[in-house]
């Protein structure tokens, strides 16, 4: 089970949280993730930067903040003072190693990605051991293990991607005698460590990641992910009020949702469990009553083809081109070779056929490092005018609409056009996957949410349709 920041919020959420694991672990061999309170890793990301920028203040002051808000959560969640004592000092460490990184990082005025990670990891090394005691409350026995101890990665700090076959071997020595004593695990979900024992981060937000890395290390016999809504959506609540609850969706449909940018599921989430076909459950931990939505490897087919819409904004499009690329037959290869060199995840591909134009978009993280890196890649090419231009647009968003059973329903795309013509969106670029699940298209980012409100009404998907 993995519960969210929401999830371990504050003391309550704690608590509830705390019950569910309780729950679980009297019926069965459960492993349980978390992640830091919610907001805790941005602030520290926030402070790492500072301290980057020769400023350590910053960094104190959130962690005295952090101080405050965890000591306040064990206070009303552990009641007995020896106990509370003996989580008080897993904390201390955490604080001060958090403590030596800041000043070092100010010092050196240099934050690397390998120090981003260990100051990123600071929240979940805190929310672990007081998810621990509060189980502990509830008459079990629980223990906190820091996910360096479980989750072996390789070394690309800030996306680590995990060793399998490692990760399985240390589950069985860590966590494995665990379960059989009757303890039940609390591991801190989003960062692992080299097998040199360097803290890796899986990148944000990869918590769930976590989650499904042990849960097929492990070969569990469900992954449920807890967080504050009652499951995967047909859109973002927050950008579609009327938005509602898939019962049964897919694999490829919710991978191609995670991907395009559905919060509630990192992108890399069903990767791990997808070859042992272990089910994932979303689930909400503040209403645990509710059903929530089950991923299966085949999903239920639903009629009407369409299931879910998603949409993400912090994407940059770039395009190479000019007339001259028409003779470089070769363009495209050094294009997709640069953003693979510098692991830049490419979200969608868009080229014209005369070779005049290729485009393509990265989340916006990426965008700069890509466009210097294709401007050195292309240099010479530039200088002769050979490619005329190598450019970046950040104002733009994409829109996917996805549906297993889009496959052979004709008209899907039509509609969608049809339907964002009449409202005046405006479409800079088009992509749909030979798997046909999912078609995809730019927009500005102004459009973005008139985009998905017409094809959610379009397409039936609200709680009045269907
Ligand atoms: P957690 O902290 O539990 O990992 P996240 O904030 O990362 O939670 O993800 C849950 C959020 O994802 C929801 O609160 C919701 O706003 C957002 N979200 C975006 N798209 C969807 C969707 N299709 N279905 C459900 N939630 C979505
Ligand atoms: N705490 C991490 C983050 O905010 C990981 C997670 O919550 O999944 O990115
Ligand atoms: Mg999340």
């Amino acid at each position: 089970m993995k519960f969210g920041g929401t999830s371990v919020g504050d003391a309550s959420c704690i608590a509830r949280t705390a019950r569910i694991i309780a729950e679980a672990a009297r019926g069965g061999n459960c492993v349980a993730v978390v992640s830091a309170m919610s907001g805790v890793t941005n602030r520290l990301v926030e402070a790492a930067k500072q301290a980057g920028a020769g400023e350590k203040e910053q960094g104190t002051a959130v962690l005295a903040a952090l101080r405050t808000q965890h000591e306040e959560a064990l206070k009303s969640l552990v009641r007995d003072e020896a106990a509370r004592k003996s989580i008080e000092e897993e904390m201390d460490e955490v604080f001060g190693e958090g403590g030596r990184l800041f000043e070092g990082t100010a010092l050196l005025r240099e934050l690397t990605p390998r120090t981003l990670d260990a100051i990123s990891s600071l929240g979940e090394r805190l929310s672990a051991p007081l998810v621990a005691g509060a189980v502990r409350e509830l008459g079990l026995q629980s223990e906190a293990v820091d996910a360096t101890e479980v989750i072996i990665t390789d070394a690309f700090h800030g996306g680590a991607e995990p060793l399998m076959d490692v990760t399985r071997e240390e589950c069985e020595v860590r966590l494995r005698p665990m379960l059989e004593k009757g303890i039940v695990p609390i591991v801190t979900g989003f960062i692992g460590a080299t097998t040199e024992g360097k803290l890796t981060t899986l990148g944000r937000g990869g918590s769930d990641y976590s989650a499904t890395i042990l849960g097929a290390a492990m070969n569990a016999d469900e992954v449920i992910i807890w967080t504050d809504v009652d499951g995967v959506l047909t859109a973002d609540p927050r950008l579609v009020p009327d938005a509602r609850t898939i019962p049964v969706i897919s694999y490829r449909e919710a991978a191609e949702l995670a991907f395009f940018g559905a919060k509630v599921l990192h992108p890399k989430t069903l990767k791990p469990v997808m070859q042992a076909a272990i089910p994932v459950w979303i689930r909400n931990s503040f209403a645990p009553e509710r059903q929530g939505t089950l991923i299966t490897p085949a999903g239920r087919s639903a009629g009407g083809g369409v299931k879910a819409l998603t949409a993400i904004q912090d994407v940059a499009l770039i395009s190479v081109g000019g007339p001259g690329i028409v003779g470089l037959p070769d363009v495209v290869g050094r294009t997709f070779s640069t953003t693979a060199e510098l692991r830049a995840n490419v979200l969608l591909i868009s080229k014209s056929s005369s070779q005049n134009d290729i485009c393509f978009i990265v989340s916006a993280t990426d965008a700069p490092r890509t466009v210097e890196a294709l401007r050195k890649e292309f240099a010479q090419d530039l200088a002769h005018e050979k490619v005329e231009h190598i450019t970046i647009d950040s104002n733009i968003a994409i829109v996917a609409v996805v549906g297993e059973n889009m496959r052979g329903t004709p008209g899907v795309a039509g509609r969608t056009f049809n339907a964002l013509g009449r409202e005046n969106v405006n479409l800079i670029a088009i992509a749909q996957g030979s798997s046909e699940s999912n078609i995809s298209f730019v927009v500005e980012e102004k459009a973005m949410k008139t985009a998905l409100i017409t094809a959610h009404r379009e397409f039936g998907l609200g709680a009045a349709g269907t």
